[in-house]
């Protein structure tokens, strides 16, 4: 429930105003609704699948109350972001972890949250800084590995990602580590060039440890509303994604955009960003998200 107010407000709530005090349903409700879902940030081609669908139901069930909207729309919602939680499974040892996204979604904090999350399970953490086109992002993944409390594998500014990945494999194997988590640049040229790049990066560590990485996570920002839409279609044409990540969901009222993204992804969401610190990242429970949403 936390983080999820203005979400809430811009969805849930106006949902809400819209069915209040109606006397009946009628296409008009339905073609607010659709309004409403578009500009919460849902997404123009989920809120029309998802109105539509609405609208059968309606229909086949012969519902007159508009009252019952609300329920409809939760059941909807939550078949749209799936049965189940879909967790990292830490079936390999080290289990290796690929972090992609752009500049600014809040990568470098993930991997921080991520690593104090599995440290504090008890596991081996060790951070490799494969963004080296930026200093500061060697130096931020530095910092937040000495708060953690994890090591950091770097190399220097402009160095070679792959070479860092490499390395990095080898120390986690050679010190037993459970998770490495492999950061990489978010500097996004085309897709292309961001092709080469991951392909590389996967290349090398396949030929490191044969099967890795087992996890590339999608780093997405929420406050950005659509524009995480074509980063999620963006990366997943140019990697094989096996999980999203959808940050800054406090505070913003374009939450909705995660059904746009569970709509069009095969890759599901698996943790969400709740704030700035360590622990404000939470599993993604699809379930409980739809119940927080509309409790
Ligand atoms: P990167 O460039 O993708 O590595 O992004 P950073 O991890 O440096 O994060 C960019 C900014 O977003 C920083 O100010 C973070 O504190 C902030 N940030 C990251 N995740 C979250 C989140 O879940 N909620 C909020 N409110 N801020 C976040």
């Amino acid at each position: 429930k936390e983080g999820l107010t203005r979400t809430r407000q811009n969805l849930v709530e106006k949902v809400e105003a819209l069915v209040t005090g109606r006397p009946k349903i009628d296409e008009e409700l339905f073609e607010e609704l659709e309004e409403a879902l578009i500009s919460a940030d849902v997404g123009a081609d989920t809120s029309l699948d998802l109105v539509e669908r609405l609208r059968q139901t309606v229909k086949a069930q012969k519902i007159g109350d508009p009252a019952r909207i609300k329920d409809l729309l939760q059941e909807e919602v939550a078949r749209i972001l799936g049965e189940q939680a879909q967790p990292v499974a830490f079936d390999h040892q080290p289990t290796v972890v690929l972090i992609v996204g752009v500049n600014g979604v809040g990568k470098t904090t993930t991997i921080a949250k991520l690593a104090h999350r599995w440290k504090q399970e008890g596991r081996k953490v060790l951070l490799a800084a494969g963004d080296t086109f930026r200093a500061a992002a060697i130096d931020q993944l530095e910092i937040w590995g000495q708060r953690v409390g994890v090591e950091v594998i770097r190399h220097q500014e402009g160095s070679d990602p792959s070479a860092v990945a490499f390395d990095a494999v080898q120390a986690a194997v050679s010190r037993g580590v459970d998770v490495l988590i492999i950061d990489t640049a978010g500097r996004l040229h085309n897709k292309s060039h961001l092709m080469n790049e991951l392909s590389k990066i996967n290349r090398v560590l396949d030929r490191a440890l044969p099967g890795a990485p087992h996890e590339t996570l999608l780093v997405l920002d929420a406050t950005t509303g659509q524009n995480a839409v074509s980063q999620a279609r963006l990366f997943s044409e140019a990697v094989g994604l096996t999980g999203l990540v959808l940050t800054k969901l406090d505070g913003t009222a374009k939450g909705g955009v995660i059904l746009a993204i569970a709509a069009e992804m095969q890759a599901p969401v698996k943790f969400i960003g709740i704030g700035e610190k360590m622990d404000d990242l939470r599993d993604f429970d699809p379930p409980e998200f739809a119940r927080a949403l509309f409790g």
